[in-house]
Formats: structure tokens, sequence, C-alpha cells
């Protein structure tokens, strides 16, 4: 049986006097699908951006990789890992914003090859040549050279989505990256995700409202309400059987 690419273990996050996160736990495996729903402010992004480390935690542990992003002292302080050791656990991880945050004034191409050079050290031809082939699957290549700006939000999106790409992640997070989309955009970023999941063993989580997407997409659904996972499953029992009050009404708003 493998081990967990992601455990997440008893974390709390507070904002001031605001609990977000209250004492959640999970795991998730090597190449799983999970798809996180539920209500605002239920605490589905905090999870994401906690795990990529644009946040810290209140209480907890975090193990990505087989390690662990924050340490116990012997006072009961939590600290985090130390810089070098975040930095080489967040190029395991690459995340997709809701808001592209493309380098306005770089071209497509450079968006791409950008991370990887500067972080890994990769030459800028290879760097080029990888780029190329994550722009092509994402139906992109005609428009290295352009600048974002003159990009509809779904063909940023696709960008976006190569760019975190590029540092060849294990783990994939998709924060609601089709919500800032007009309608008829949405269905080609959803396309290209589809065909990443059919296609890499990579492990990806999922927020979205797209429940019809997570239903596809999602080995595992997890509900969450108010900082907690109230049920998970597999989409096909989530979404024709939920179990617990809260997650039926929620689907009964939403459906
Ligand atoms: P969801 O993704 O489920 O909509 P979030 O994780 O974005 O929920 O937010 C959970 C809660 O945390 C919300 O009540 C939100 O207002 C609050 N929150 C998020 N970020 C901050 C912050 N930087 N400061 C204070 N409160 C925050």
């Amino acid at each position: 049986m493998p081990e967990p690419i992601i455990r997440i273990d008893s974390i709390v996050k507070r904002y001031g006097a605001l609990t977000v996160l209250d004492g959640l736990s999970m795991e998730v495996m090597p190449g799983e699908k999970l798809a996180l729903i539920g209500p605002s402010g239920s605490g589905k992004t905090t999870i994401l951006r906690i795990l990529m480390t644009l946040e810290t935690i209140s209480d907890g542990f975090i193990q990505v990789d087989g390690e662990q992003l924050y340490h116990m002292k012997k006072d009961g302080r939590l600290v985090p890992a130390d810089e070098r050791h975040l930095h080489k656990m967040r190029e395991k991880i690459g995340m997709v914003f809701q808001h592209f945050n493309l380098f306005p004034h770089k071209c497509v191409l450079d968006n791409v090859t950008l991370a990887p050079m500067l972080t890994k050290g990769i030459a800028r031809a290879q760097a080029e040549e990888r780029a190329m082939e994550l722009l092509d699957m994402v139906g992109m290549a005609d428009k290295a050279k352009s600048m974002p700006a003159q990009l509809s939000g779904g063909q940023k999106q696709r960008v976006a989505i190569a760019r975190a790409l590029a540092l060849s992640p294990k783990i994939m997070l998709f924060d609601e990256v089709t919500s800032a989309l007009d309608p008829e955009l949405v269905e080609e970023v959803l396309n290209v995700m589809r065909k990443l999941a059919a296609e890499t063993d990579m492990t990806m989580l999922l927020v979205t409202h797209e429940m019809g997407f997570a239903h596809d997409f999602a080995d595992r659904v997890l509900f969450f309400d108010r900082g907690k996972i109230v049920e998970e499953g597999r989409p096909e029992d989530i979404f024709r059987h939920p179990k617990q009050e809260r997650t039926q009404t929620f689907l009964r708003k939403i459906l």
C-alpha cells in the first residue's frame, strides 16, 4: 500500500478571532484526483494556500511527500520548516489561481520559462523546448509570443496551467480556476484539465463550484462546511445520495 502524498493532521487556522479551519484532517494518495466543494467561506481555498505555504497554520501538522511543513518546538510553538526546505517543497506543488496572475510584461513563452530558468537553473533552450510542449498541450503554442493583455481569460488560464506544469510538480492545486471566466470560455479550460487528469499520474486537488465537472474529474469529493469536512466519498455517492443534511441542502441550492 503506498503512503499518502499529503497528510493533513488536525490543523487549525485562525485569522484573529475567526477560526477558518477547525481541527481538519485528511489524506491524499499519490495520483488521486480530489474535488473540494462546499459553501463560500468554508475554508477550501485556505487549505490549498496552506499546502502552497502561502499561509501558515495555528496548530496541527502537514506532511507533503514524506516531509513535514511545520515542526513543534520544545516550548510548544509551531514553526515552519527552514526556508531552503520549504523551497524544495514548493517545487513539488503547482498552483493555478482564480485570477491567472500571469506576469503582465512578459510574453506567454517567458511566463512559462521564467520559473524553471530561475529556480532550477534550466538553460533557456531547454526551458523553451519544454514550454512549447506544454503550450501545445494546452492549445496555446501559436500564442507563444503574445502578451497576456492580448489573450482572453480562458487563454490566460490555459497559459497559467502550462506555467504551473513547467516545474514538473507532483501535485497540482486548482483554485476555482474557471469562476472568473465568461461562461463560453469555461469549457476550454475544463477540457485542458480533463486531459491532464486522464493523461498524467499527478495528484490533483480542485476547489470548484462546477459540480458537473467535479463529478467527472474527481476520484473523491470532500464536502466542506464551516472549516470541517462534513462528508466525503465517491462522486456518484456524494452527488446522488448525500448522507448529511448539510450536504443535501448545499447541493439542492447549487444544482
Ligand atoms: P472558501 O474557499 O471555502 O470560499 P476560504 O478558504 O477562502 O473559503 O475562506 C475561509 C474564511 O477565511 C472566510 O471566512 C474568509 O473570509 C476568511 N479569510 C480568508 N483569508 C483571510 C485573511 N487573509 N484574513 C482574514 N480572513 C480571511
